[in-house]
């Protein structure tokens, strides 16, 4: 597939920490069921869609002049839409969280500085690390993949990360990390001057009780949380992400930022989203009781889900679990094998989504 010329691209002068890498590479097949990338699989709400429609065609007869450069439209509607008394200057904003998260190792990370991250976690950490000639630490969690605040300052101290990377909840097992974790590391990493981001991209799934870390921000200047449009919003084309942090944090992004990276069209478009932000989120409620159906399901099925913060159930135990997913295919239904041995992760998307996806594993473990 992406090598088909392998010798011809290693005799570029690649850089050598990229060389003998593989792209982000999650499947994209034309399958009736496909439940793999945790998008939202609800189509965007017909009004939505209409309003994004007129706002593009109206944003389209300027598209001789450069975008704001600022997004200051943007950036306020997305503080009113986080909350927790956040302005416009605490709020950044880039071509989906990936393009966040690589800005973030831009300002903070590079050669000879290090990130340090906790597998298993979101597969484009160590890819955007090795982007930026960022060195990528693996930290380790305990054997249920769980991470305890100790454990983390811990491994924090030993390291002496220049980034920290919290996924939460994190990808591919689906579970939140308690607030606890969060300001352990914050505090451990406070003699290095540690930037440390929380990758809240699926939050607007949690579970009761879960608390965001955007109640952590006063007083922590060098604390980043990263959000999205692709998941709850269900924009994942429209390709925007952003993170609310300090002022100070997005004064340092703006070094590292392309002029005018935020094409007017993508402006427009999520301008005209935000100023739908319920109809927009209505789905979650529904995402989240399909959700708890396969945590519900799987369990009475013998098999053992993590519990489940975010709108995908990583699931085991398998002997083979490539074998099921092959199944699965073969019975129309994409789900992602995340390379953990005996485990698999699937979306939960519709209620129909859901039952077809059940009835497919139900035959593939009788078979
Ligand atoms: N963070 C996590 C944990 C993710 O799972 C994803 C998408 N798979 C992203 C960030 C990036 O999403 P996007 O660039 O679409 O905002």
């Amino acid at each position: 597939h992406e090598h088909a010329n392998t010798t011809a691209l290693e005799a570029l002068p690649l850089r050598d920490n990229l060389r003998g890498q593989s792209p982000y590479g999650a499947p994209q097949l034309e399958v009736q069921h496909l439940l793999n990338t945790n998008e939202n699989t609800h189509p965007v709400p017909q009004r939505v869609a209409d309003a994004i429609g007129t706002a593009v065609h109206e944003a389209a007869a300027s598209l001789n002049r450069y975008p704001d450069r600022e997004f200051t439209e943007l950036r306020q509607r997305l503080a009113a839409y986080v909350g927790h008394g956040l302005t416009q200057d605490n709020i950044w904003a880039a071509n989906g969280s990936n393009e966040v998260l690589q800005q973030v190792l831009q300002a903070f990370g590079g050669p000879g500085r290090r990130v340090l991250s906790f597998p298993p976690t979101y597969s484009m950490y160590p890819l955007l690390a090795s982007g930026t000639n960022t060195e990528y630490i693996s930290g380790l969690r305990g054997a249920d993949f769980t991470l305890t605040p100790n454990s983390a300052a811990q491994q924090v101290k030993e390291t002496q990360p220049d980034i920290v990377f919290l996924c939460s909840p994190n990808n591919p097992t689906g579970t939140a990390l308690g607030l606890d974790v969060v300001e352990a590391v914050y505090e451990a990493g406070q003699e290095f001057n540690t930037m440390v981001v929380v990758d809240e991209a699926y939050e607007e799934f949690s579970l009761d009780g879960t608390q965001s870390a955007l109640t952590l921000l006063p007083g922590r200047e060098r604390l980043i949380i990263s959000r999205t449009m692709s998941k709850a919003f269900a924009l994942a084309g429209a390709r925007l992400g952003y993170l609310a942090t300090s002022p100070q944090v997005t004064d340092a992004l703006r070094l590292v930022r392309l002029p005018y990276h935020l094409s007017a069209i993508t402006q427009a478009a999520a301008n005209a989203a935000l100023k739908h932000v319920d109809v927009l989120l209505g789905t979650v409620d529904e995402i989240k009781s399909q959700r708890d159906r396969i945590v519900d399901e799987l369990q009475q099925m013998g098999l053992s889900p993590a519990v489940s913060d975010s709108n995908f159930v990583f699931f085991g135990w398998f002997e083979d679990a490539h074998a099921v997913w092959q199944g699965l295919l073969d019975r129309g239904v994409l789900i992602r094998d995340v390379g953990i041995p005996h485990h698999l992760r699937v979306t939960a998307g519709t209620a129909e989504e859901t039952t077809a996806f059940l009835v497919a594993l139900r035959e593939v473990i009788a078979a």
